[in-house]
């Protein structure tokens, strides 16, 4: 296991000169703090002895059949009994990985990916192989010729893991022919599909992408989380697995934690029954699409040529590719010390791939202070072309 690279840029990045492009943190003051407080109150109040109680590991029973009903946006059926609560999306992961792979086992993941899978993935000794990605998310025709190749050096393939929606780090989403696709190529070569879908409610025009899970059941582990619907502070996730597969994740997961907080599971059940949830997802999509307008038109203003970034229509992220011969890891100190954070592209690759790219994130910094870490961005970038 080694640090992440977010990670190590975090302590740099929250320094209050710095505007940081670099933090995926969901903006969560724009919670009605003071009613979310008020709700939490009368929860103890009323029911204090369950919410400060252990409870089953696979996680509340009121609250799965709510979750079911909020992966029904994206055209899931499901069962709440398939559905097990985790601490975050993060640990669905973790359990997945861990009741799957066996060291040496190959997982294939789009190139980048996110960094926390990639983590995890290596925790438990996985081969990361990544598939080719474009703006219309992973590419069909590579993923069949990463499985042929694959499959004639003998290697074992124990899933495929994808953000197909608003991806992170690349902000890119998987069209709607290459989802078929995608199902058809998994059916075809017997394959696991993990879909990791945290951003899905958080698109900027229209409704909700048909999840995967939505037309493949036995074959598609759907990860969910109110990390960024809700807040991430309270760390509740969820895996919707066919039913075999749920059992084992249950068993891990008592293994792990015992059980996951009755606190923070009973406040979201809270919140999911007594607040308008489905108005502030509307607010927190407004709210972040405004952020990526202000990213992109100061993009398209400053930035020199020969940069290349994509244009998210949902989540948190836009992926930046610099001009030939840029490198955005050795340039990451100098942007610091121009007051601007990013994470360098390496970080989301397994193989030391994306040296000439980076992630910047809208959903933090006010639109202000983005088009202010832009402009500085562009300013390192063109005397590096000087140089
Ligand atoms: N998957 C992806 C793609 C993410 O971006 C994140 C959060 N950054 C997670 C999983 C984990 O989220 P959480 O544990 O907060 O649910």
């Amino acid at each position: 296991m080694v640090p992440s690279e977010i990670r190590a840029l975090f302590a740099v990045a929250s320094r209050p000169e710095v505007v940081s492009l670099a933090g995926g943190m969901p903006y969560v003051s724009a919670l009605p703090l003071d009613e979310f407080g008020g709700m939490v109150g009368d929860l103890i109040a009323r029911n204090g002895a369950e919410a400060l109680q252990y409870a089953s590991a696979q996680g509340d029973p009121r609250l799965r059949e709510q979750i079911c009903d909020v992966m029904a946006l994206e055209g899931i059926q499901a069962c709440a009994d398939d559905v097990i609560v985790t601490v975050g999306a993060q640990q669905a992961l973790d359990l997945v990985t861990r009741i799957f792979v066996n060291p040496g086992d190959v997982i294939l993941a789009e190139g980048p990916s996110y960094v926390g899978a990639l983590g995890t993935f290596a925790s438990y000794q996985a081969d990361v192989v990544h598939v080719a990605m474009d703006e219309g998310g992973l590419v069909p025709e590579a993923l069949e010729e990463t499985l042929g190749r694959l499959r004639r050096e003998g290697r074992t393939v124990k899933f495929l893991y994808t953000v197909p929606t608003f991806q992170n780090p690349a902000g890119v989403t998987l069209t709607a022919d290459r989802r078929t696709r995608l199902l058809e190529i998994a059916a075809e070569h017997d394959i696991l599909i993990i879909e990791d879908n945290p951003y899905g409610l958080l698109g900027f025009d229209g409704e909700p992408m048909r999840a995967l899970r939505a037309d493949e059941s036995e074959r598609v582990i759907y990860l969910g989380t109110f990390s960024k619907t809700i807040a991430s502070g309270l760390r509740v996730g969820w895996a919707l697995a066919p039913h075999a597969v749920r059992a084992k994740l249950v068993l891990a997961a008592e293994s792990a934690v015992l059980c996951h907080s009755s606190f923070s599971q009973l406040a979201v059940r809270e919140y999911l029954a007594t607040q308008p949830w489905r108005e502030q997802i509307k607010e927190f999509r407004l709210l972040y699409r405004e952020r990526r307008d202000a990213m992109l038109d100061a993009l398209e203003t400053l930035m020199p040529e020969g940069c290349t970034w994509t244009r998210p229509a949902g989540g948190f992220f836009v992926w930046l590719t610099l001009p030939e011969g840029l490198d955005a890891k050795a340039m990451a100190p100098r942007a610091i010390s121009e007051r601007v954070a990013y994470v360098p592209g390496t970080g989301f690759y397994a193989d030391g791939s994306g040296r000439r790219d980076m992630r910047i994130s809208y959903c933090y910094p006010e639109p202000d202070r983005i088009r202010e870490g832009v402009r500085r961005l562009a300013g390192v970038i063109e005397s590096e072309l000087r140089t």
